[in-house]
C-alpha cells in the first residue's frame, strides 16, 4: 500500500454510525434554538494563546501551527470555543437577542500521543450558549448533552459536575491549595505545575500523590456566595430536569478560561481515555480574547469516543439509510430505461441505484444483494415492449409484474 493516514488519523468508513453519532448529539439542542454554526479549522494563534490559555498543555505541547505564505502565524484548532466566540464577536451575534445558541461539529487537532479513543485529528460535537449568565441557562446545557447521549441509547454516561469558583473566590482558594501542596512530599515536575496550576494537581492520578491529597482544600467548600447561590441553583435546576450528577469537586479541565459552573461526562467501558465529554462556564474568554464582558457555557462532545462507548454498550449506531430500490436491466433499451427510472425514483424520494457497467443478469442481480436494497426492479428489453418491470422482494423473492407507469407510486406505497 502507498500511503496510510498519518499517525493519530483516521479514515470514518462507510457505515460507521458516524453521522448518526454526531448529529443525534446535537438533535435535542437543535430543538432548544441552538442555530448551526462553522468556523474555520485554522485560526490565529494567538486566538487560542490566549483563550485557551498559554500555561495549559493543549496550547504550550498539543498546538498544530504553522507559518502561512504571508508569514502569519496560524493554529490547527484544538477546541472550538475560542473560534466560535470570535466568529460571535466578529460579526457582533452577541448585540441581538441574549443568548446566542449556537451548535456545531467538526475536526479538532490536537498533537497528542495517540492512544484507543484518543486521535490527533479528532471530531467534536459542541454547543454554546453566550451572553447571559442564569443557572437555569447552565442546567439547560448540561441537560441537552444528557439528551444527546441517552438519545443515541446509551446508558452508561455518568455526569461529575462541580463549580471552579470566579474571580472574588478563586484566587484566595488558590492560594489555600497551593499552601497545602507546597508542604507536600512532591516530585519536581509536580512541584512546577504547583506553581502554574495548583488545581491541576488535585486531578493527578498517581497513588503516591493521590495519598497525600486526602485533606486538600476543595473549591465547593471555597465558593464565595453568588458562586455558591449559583452553583445550587445549577444543581437544583439538574434536579427538576431530571438530570443525575455526582458532585466532582476535584474536577479540573485541560483549559484555562473555566470558572463556575463545570461539567464532565464520563462513561467506564472505554479504559484510560473515559471522558466523552466536557464544558463549562467561560465569563472571562471574551475578555481574555480582546472582547467585551460576555459570559458564555457550553460543551463538547467527543464523536469518536462516543463511539466506543456505544460499541461497550452492545449498542449499533443506525448507518445512512441505503437503499429501497435496485434497477437491473437487460438490454441496450433496457439500460436506457434504467437510467431514467433511478432518475424518477430519486425525485420521489426513493433511494436508488442501478447496475453500472457490463455484467449480465447474474452478477446485475448479485449486486442488487449486496446492495442491501429492499427491493429489485428488474426489466428487460422485451418487459419493456410490454410496458412492465418486474418487482422483486428481496427478502423473500416474491416477485409482481407492475406497469411502468406504476412503478414508483406502487414503490412508495410499499414504503409509507
Ligand atoms: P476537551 O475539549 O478537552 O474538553 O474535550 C472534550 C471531549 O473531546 C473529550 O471529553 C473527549 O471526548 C474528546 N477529545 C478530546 N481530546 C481528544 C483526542 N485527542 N482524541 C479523541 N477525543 C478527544
Amino acid at each position: 500500500m502507498a500511503f496510510q493516514a498519518p499517525k493519530g488519523t483516521y479514515d470514518v468508513l462507510p457505515g460507521s454510525g458516524f453521522l448518526a453519532v454526531r448529529d443525534g448529539l446535537l438533535a435535542p439542542a437543535e430543538l432548544a434554538g441552538y442555530s448551526y454554526i462553522e468556523s474555520p479549522v485554522f485560526e490565529d494563534t494567538e486566538l487560542f494563546a490566549r483563550g485557551v490559555g498559554a500555561s495549559t498543555d493543549v496550547v504550550s505541547k498539543e498546538m498544530f501551527t504553522f507559518t502561512d505564505r504571508g508569514d502569519r502565524s496560524l493554529t490547527l484548532r484544538p477546541e472550538g470555543t475560542a473560534g466560535v466566540v470570535r466568529a460571535v464577536l466578529q460579526h457582533g451575534l452577541h448585540h441581538g437577542q441574549l443568548p446566542v445558541k449556537l451548535r456545531y461539529a467538526g475536526p479538532m487537532f490536537r498533537a497528542e500521543r495517540p492512544q484507543a479513543g484518543r486521535f490527533r485529528q479528532f471530531q467534536q460535537s459542541g454547543i454554546e450558549a453566550i451572553g447571559l449568565v442564569d443557572p437555569a441557562l447552565d442546567a439547560e446545557v448540561v441537560a441537552l448533552a444528557w439528551e444527546g447521549f441517552r438519545s443515541l441509547g446509551l446508558t452508561g454516561v455518568r455526569l461529575l459536575l462541580t463549580s471552579l469558583g470566579d474571580p472574588t473566590c478563586r484566587p484566595a482558594y488558590r492560594e489555600e491549595l497551593t499552601a497545602f501542596l507546597t508542604g507536600l512530599d512532591l516530585d519536581e515536575a509536580t512541584r512546577a505545575r504547583v506553581l502554574i496550576n495548583p488545581l491541576r494537581v488535585l486531578d493527578d492520578k498517581r497513588e503516591s500523590v493521590q495519598k497525600q491529597l486526602a485533606g486538600a482544600p476543595l473549591m465547593p467548600d471555597r465558593l464565595c456566595a453568588d458562586c455558591k447561590a449559583h452553583h445550587d441553583a445549577v444543581i437544583e435546576g439538574l434536579q427538576s430536569l431530571g438530570v443525575p450528577f455526582e458532585p466532582a469537586p476535584r474536577l479540573v479541565r485541560g483549559l484555562d478560561y473555566y470558572m463556575r459552573t463545570t461539567f464532565e461526562f464520563v462513561h467506564d467501558g472505554l479504559g484510560a481515555q473515559s471522558a466523552v465529554g466536557g464544558g463549562g462556564r467561560y465569563d472571562g474568554l471574551s475578555e481574555a480574547i480582546g472582547g467585551p464582558h460576555l459570559p458564555g457555557i457550553g460543551w463538547a462532545l467527543g464523536i469518536e469516543r462516543t463511539l466506543l462507548a456505544l460499541e461497550s454498550e452492545g449498542i449499533t449506531p443506525p448507518s445512512e439509510k441505503g437503499l429501497d430500490v435496485y434497477v437491473v436491466s437487460l438490454g441496450v433499451m433496457a439500460k436506457a430505461w434504467a437510467v431514467t427510472a433511478v432518475g424518477a425514483f430519486r425525485k420521489a424520494g426513493v433511494a436508488s441505484d442501478l447496475a453500472y457497467g457490463d455484467r449480465g443478469l447474474k452478477g446485475a442481480m448479485k449486486a442488487a444483494d449486496r446492495s442491501g436494497a429492499r427491493w429489485a426492479v428488474v426489466v428487460g428489453d422485451r418487459d419493456l415492449e410490454a410496458g412492465v418491470a418486474q418487482l422483486k422482494d428481496l427478502r423473500n423473492g416474491d416477485q409482481l409484474a407492475v406497469p411502468l407507469a406504476e412503478l414508483t407510486p406502487t414503490v412508495l406505497e410499499k414504503l409509507a
